[in-house]
């Protein structure tokens, strides 16, 4: 059995030595063929360096380096593309995600499932972080068609057939928390207590992450335009009863001039939901604008095997 790591990292040089030390603990006695394949998301400090040393110094540690920052999703695309491995694991560089659990999680690969995910418990974090995230799993969940779990993050271990069914998904817009529940397979969870990062610093603002929400629920499904129609229909049939009702009262009372106060209320609540529904409309036109491009996800600028900077490779 062939085990891979997969690793993306962007400005990781703080934490890529003990990410190296705790591979190299863990990885051996799990599997006596094992490969990481750390990726470079264009990073702008030293680590790039540290991953050429790296595999120069270990070949079972192979790297590739994305032309520029991708974002996380890319990255861990470009990785799950050069994985050769029977199993395939995705952890964060940050050792945020305990590679002490990959044991558990290739004895749970063994019982037979194919996708084996890591669950975190929030001890630690922000009350109300947690109680965000609560609440936005619970919409998520009505929202969408598949089955999203709070705490689950990128952080599992997949068989070959899963990573090949999950590199058979096209798209551009990777949300890569809803592909792992879309292909579905027989999926184990483990839990692991939060751990809080210690060296660099997370990538995540607030602003970064309500995008992340929203895109989230955008790109899974049609839902939203769903929505949409029923508030319209809704809108239309009260909009409806509430002009015979004024008409009627015109016939019988004749026209009376107050009416303000409703024209206002009718004109600020109406024109603000037009405005956030095209919001929605535009929302989806951008992706499918974004798929037609049909841009590669990410391009490769060097890797362990291509030392020649000079000759990047296009890679899809
Ligand atoms: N990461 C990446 N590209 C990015 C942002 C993050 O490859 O544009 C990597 C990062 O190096 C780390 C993982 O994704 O290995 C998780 O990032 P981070 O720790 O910032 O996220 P958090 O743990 O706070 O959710
Ligand atoms: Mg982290």
């Amino acid at each position: 059995m062939r085990l891979s790591v997969v690793v993306p990292c962007y400005n990781e040089e703080t934490c890529l030595p003990r990410l190296r030390a705790a591979l190299l603990h863990v990885l051996p006695p799990l599997a006596e063929d094992f490969e990481v394949i750390l990726v470079d998301d264009g990073s702008t400090d030293d680590t790039l360096g540290q991953l050429r040393a790296m595999s120069r110094s270990d070949s079972r540690f192979r790297y590739l380096s994305l032309s520029r920052n991708f974002g996380k999703e890319a990255a861990m695309l470009a990785g799950l593309k050069h994985a050769a491995g029977d199993l395939v694991a995705i952890l964060d560089a940050d050792l945020q995600h305990p590679p002490e659990l990959l044991g558990d999680m290739v004895a749970l690969i063994d019982k037979g499932y194919d996708q084996v995910v890591a669950r975190r418990t929030r001890t630690g974090e922000a009350r109300v972080r947690t109680a965000a995230s609560r609440a936005y799993y619970r919409m998520m969940n009505r929202l969408v068609d598949v089955e999203l779990t709070d705490g689950v993050g990128d952080f599992r271990l997949l068989t070959r057939r899963a990573v090949d069914a999950l590199l058979s998904l096209e798209e551009r817009n990777r949300f890569s928390k809803g592909l792992f529940s879309w292909i579905g397979f027989d999926t184990a969870v483990v839990d692991y207590e939060n751990v809080a990062r210690t060296d660099g610093e997370s990538k995540w603002s607030m602003r970064s992450l309500i995008n992340y929400g929203i895109d989230g629920i955008l790109s899974f499904n049609h839902r939203p335009l769903r929505l949409a129609v029923y508030l319209g229909a809704l809108c239309t049939a009260a909009a409806f009863g509430y002009a015979l009702w004024l008409v009627i009262g015109a016939l019988l009372h004749g026209t009376t001039a107050p009416g303000y106060v409703t024209i206002m209320c009718g004109i600020i609540g109406f024109g603000g939901m037009q405005l956030l529904l095209m919001g929605v409309l535009g929302e989806y036109l951008g992706r499918i604008y974004h798929e037609t491009k049909q841009r590669p996800h990410f391009l490769v600028k060097e890797t362990s095997h291509t030392t020649a900077p000079e000759a990047p490779c296009v890679d899809d």
